[in-house]
């Protein structure tokens, strides 16, 4: 008896709740869906996530695997990468899509090692080529976009986040579960978890970032962009010179070294705009950039670019946002 193959996504939850890329991921399955005559699955693993089902069903899930064991409570690559490849080895589906986040870097190639199968890593874009995938992925530290495909089976890619657009959720949908059991013991184990101050929004899932850079020369200006930052609601990167001297915490840098984001707004402050920066933002849907100097290389990929001193324009432009949410209440 032959099923539909299925398009199999990785959620990832954490503290109970999915975390964004994961809901990114399956609303690009279900898009993908239709053209490869599939239908949708996720593998879903943690301490007591069964509630979860029902979002990742609204988002377009046909079936969720689900393990959910408190043992598994804290993730460990082994153990999650154990059970995605279970459900692989059974399912046997076309394709395999994780979230290019933190978990996703560390899961995909144990998977893909084990699976075994060609991993195609932080893509921007997929699409269907005679019913096989066609993946987009910055090289080069985004200097260019390479096209790949697959040979075999499954074809599997981590999705950069905030570039795949989230489905309407529909809660009307219905996932069939299936519970699943995976041998939790694990070499390494997680002995304590040390979080950063919560509240924050996180970088790579922000629909808008505000940075500042070596312009603002010196930590004691840094709460400029941090106010701007506030206005907006948005969170607060840095480029990697002020991590390196100290300003802010290692979190917060943004480029090759640091963190990928793709958020709908990036306001770059005092920021020149190197190639190792620009690694790590140039897919943001829109980039504002305030720098005194007009030659500088960030204005090559701004939408908007302010020449200016960031010391004036920056508590200018947060009172002006402060303002325009002020009058829309
Ligand atoms: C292997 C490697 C990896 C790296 N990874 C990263 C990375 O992940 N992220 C990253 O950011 N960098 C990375 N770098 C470093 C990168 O090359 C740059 O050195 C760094 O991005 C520069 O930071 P900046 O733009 O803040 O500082 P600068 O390059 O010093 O630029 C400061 C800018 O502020 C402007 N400015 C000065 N005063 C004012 C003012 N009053 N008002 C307005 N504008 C002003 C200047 O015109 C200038 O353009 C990496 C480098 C290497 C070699």
């Amino acid at each position: 008896m032959s099923r539909m193959p299925a398009i199999l996504t990785f959620a990832e939850q954490r503290d109970g709740k999915l975390r964004r890329p994961s809901l990114e991921a399956v609303s690009e399955a279900r898009r993908l869906a239709g053209p490869l005559g599939a239908s949708v699955a996720t593998v879903l693993v943690g301490s007591g996530v069964a509630a979860l089902t029902s979002e990742l069903a609204a988002y377009g899930a046909d079936r969720v695997h689900l393990f959910d064991d408190a043992a598994l409570g804290a993730y460990a690559t082994e153990s999650y990468a154990r059970a995605l490849a279970q459900v692989i080895g059974e399912a046997k589906p076309p394709v395999v899509l994780l979230p290019f986040t933190a978990m996703g870097k560390d899961l995909a190639p144990r998977v893909a090692a084990k699976v075994p199968a060609g991993l195609v890593s932080d893509c921007v874009a997929l699409t269907v080529k005679d019913g096989r995938l066609q993946a987009r992925r910055p090289m080069y530290a985004g200097k260019a976009y390479a096209t790949v495909t697959w040979e075999g089976e499954p074809q599997m890619a981590t999705l950069r986040a905030n570039v795949f657009p989230l489905g309407s959720p529909d809660t009307s949908r219905k996932a069939e579960v299936v519970e699943g059991s995976v041998d939790a013991t694990t070499r390494a184990r997680v002995t304590a978890l040390e979080a950063a101050a919560g509240g924050k929004v996180e970088l790579t899932e922000a629909q808008i970032i505000v940075s500042g850079g070596r312009g603002l020369q010196g930590p004691e200006h840094f709460h400029l962009v941090q106010e701007l930052g506030e206005a907006f609601g948005a969170a607060v990167g840095a480029s990697r010179a002020v991590v390196d001297a100290g300003w802010v915490d290692h979190q917060m840098q943004v480029g090759q070294t640091g963190k990928t984001v793709s958020p709908s707004l990036y306001v770059a402050c005092g920021i020149s705009g190197a190639i190792q920066h620009l690694a790590g933002m140039s897919s943001s849907k829109f980039i504002v950039a305030i720098n005194k100097d007009p030659d500088a290389p960030i204005f090559k990929v701004a939408n908007y670019g302010i020449v200016g001193d960031v010391f004036e324009v920056v508590p200018r432009l947060t009172a002006a946002v402060k303002a325009h949410f002020a009058t829309k209440g």
